[in-house]
């Protein structure tokens, strides 16, 4: 893809986000792997106005490569994922509020529903607390994302990595989904039956076949 249309495509992830209620007060952010680095969201600014040469290019040590704006406060983040994650071509932050709620009890997402499969394995787990922006953060992250996709980040959030925009973009949203359905259950005080590990497995082997974007 050419870097004006991974330019576009960005700022048309990030107003997604936007658009269904993942971003209050301006939260998260969205970058693509481009070249040796990333090409990023600028820090704070409204997606409604955000535009393709407001875009960051990126080092993956963090460097400004090209653009006027500040990058992202998650750039260490990002690059750590990029470097920690060879297949990883897209990155998705969120606040989105179902998820975020989780995050603050630091709790995961267990495999009550198979479509936690999408999200890499038979759970999706919530990383250790650490400050917005830090490198302490980013390593937390890069942990907690160990042979997953998905990562809660405890009191803040939801990252969701992809092979391409699109993937990370429905990555996210489906956290989000299923972050609402465990609340309701335990809102309920209903028992979530949780799959076992080879019932994942198996899940996971159908995916690979059935035209899943992740
Ligand atoms: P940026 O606007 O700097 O990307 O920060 C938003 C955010 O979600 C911080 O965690
Ligand atoms: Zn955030």
């Amino acid at each position: 893809m050419s870097e004006a249309a991974l330019r576009r495509e960005i700022v048309a992830v990030a107003q997604a986000i936007d658009a269904a209620g993942f971003c209050p007060s301006k939260s998260g952010n969205v970058s693509a792997r481009f070249g040796d680095g990333l090409l990023i969201t600028p820090s704070g600014l409204p997606y409604a106005r955000t535009q393709p040469e407001d875009i960051i290019h990126l080092a993956l040590d963090g460097t400004v490569l090209a653009g006027e704006r500040k990058p992202s406060s998650e750039w260490p983040f990002h690059t750590a994922i990029y470097q920690a994650r060879p297949e990883a071509q897209a990155i998705v932050h969120t606040h989105s509020p179902r998820a975020t709620a989780l995050s603050c009890a630091r709790r995961g997402i267990p495999a009550f529903h198979y479509m936690i499969a999408l999200c890499g394995g038979a759970d999706v787990r919530c990383a250790d607390y650490a400050t917005f922006g830090t490198p302490e953060l980013a390593r937390n992250a890069v942990a907690a994302l160990e042979g997953r996709k998905a990562v809660l980040l405890a009191n803040h959030g939801v990252i969701a990595l992809g092979g391409t925009l699109a993937g990370a973009h429905q990555i996210v949203s489906e956290v989000e989904n299923l972050a609402g359905q465990y609340l309701d259950l335990l809102a309920a005080g209903l028992e979530p039956a949780i799959l076992d590990e080879a019932e994942m497995q198996r899940v996971t082997e159908r995916f690979a076949g059935y035209g899943k974007l992740g």
